[in-house]
């Protein structure tokens, strides 16, 4: 794509969007030029979506231009890093313009909603792969770990888990849904709004986290492991938007939804006690809401407790199936 690689970079991605005055040199040399503030750490994450493996073939492009920025500020989002930069790696197998304009209108629309400036890339020929790397600062020391949390802290998660994977059977066929709640979920599948703000506020409160990409019961198990320690949902305190409500009268379904199916980009923290105060006023605040489902426990393992009191005997396995 040599002539009409340089035309499409041009047309499409270059000096779009915010200009930050912390890039010396953006798109169009060898490399960009970026200056991290002092005192800052540069928090990097790299994510590459398959078109029908990470979203289903024929997504509005600007979904997916949306998502694939989306899915990085997550996981800077999980660290409690402010997003700055990002590089992106196109593989297309054609320059389809409708597909590159509503791509391109989906990411920027995004970056500039989250000051992210775009400030190189590669493009070639070949199926399509997107690739995004983000870029972002965390004052030194301070990162949102997977590897914190302690016994007796709290559980939180924001949003509504599960119903990204409800979006999914909808825009596969395998469900049906009245309008309101297919929309809800397929933007919740195709538009997750990354918990930007809700990271970087819970740096100094929260002991650990991460964002809920495979599925709440696995990226919960990933802290659980990484701080060597075991914990304790309830099951009744599971948030659930009215749309899984109405479209899963079953309550078990329900909890394997939201313990099971990935893609929702919610974030799962755990916060000392003493810190409780100051999480809960946090959580009041946030659009997306916010509360504890459960705590951490010294024994490995999670442990699922009906609103009974009794612990869901087939737990984890009964979820695994549906898992990342
Ligand atoms: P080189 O061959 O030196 O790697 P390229 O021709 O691949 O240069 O890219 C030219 C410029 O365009 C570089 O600054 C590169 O970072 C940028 N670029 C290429 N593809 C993209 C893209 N999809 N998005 C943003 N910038 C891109
Ligand atoms: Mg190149």
């Amino acid at each position: 794509m040599s002539l009409s690689e340089f035309n499409l970079i041009e047309r499409y991605f270059s000096a779009r969007g915010v200009r930050r005055d912390d890039v010396a040199l953006g798109v169009g040399d060898d490399c960009a030029l970026l200056r991290v503030p002092e005192g800052m750490e540069l928090a990097v994450s790299i994510d590459t979506l398959v078109e029908g493996v990470h979203y289903p073939a024929g997504t509005d492009a600007a979904a997916v231009g949306h998502k694939a920025l989306a899915v990085g500020l997550s996981d800077l989002a999980a660290m409690g890093a402010e997003p700055a930069w990002a590089t992106l790696a196109l593989s297309l197998p054609a320059a389809d313009e409708v597909w590159l304009h509503g791509f391109a209108a989906g990411l920027f629309a995004l970056a500039s909603r989250y000051q992210v400036q775009l400030v190189g890339g590669d493009t070639v020929r070949g199926p399509q792969v997107i690739s995004l790397q983000l870029h972002g600062f965390v004052p030194q020391g301070t990162a949102l770990r997977r590897d914190g949390a302690k016994v007796g802290d709290l559980i939180y998660v924001t949003g509504t888990p599960g119903d990204a994977g409800l979006g999914l059977e909808l825009a596969l066929g395998k469900r049906t849904a009245g309008d309101a709640d297919a929309h809800y979920l397929r933007g919740r599948l195709d538009r997750p709004e990354p918990r930007v703000a809700a990271g970087r506020q819970l740096r100094g409160i929260a002991s650990a986290a991460i964002d809920v990409s495979d599925g709440l019961a696995a990226d919960l198990g990933h802290i659980l492991q990484r701080s060597g320690v075991g914990g304790r949902l309830e099951l009744a305190q599971l948030p659930q938007s009215p749309a899984l409500q109405r479209l899963l009268p079953d309550a078990h379904e329900r909890w394997r939804y939201a313990l099971g199916a990935g893609d929702d980009y919610e974030l799962c923290f755990t916060v000392p006690r003493t810190r409780r105060a100051a999480a809960e006023r946090l959580c009041a605040k946030l659009e997306c809401g916010c509360q504890v489902i459960g705590h951490i426990e010294a024994e490995p393992g999670l442990r699922l407790y009906q609103p009974d009191g009794t612990l869901l005997e087939d737990s984890p396995h009964g979820f695994d199936h549906f898992g990342g």
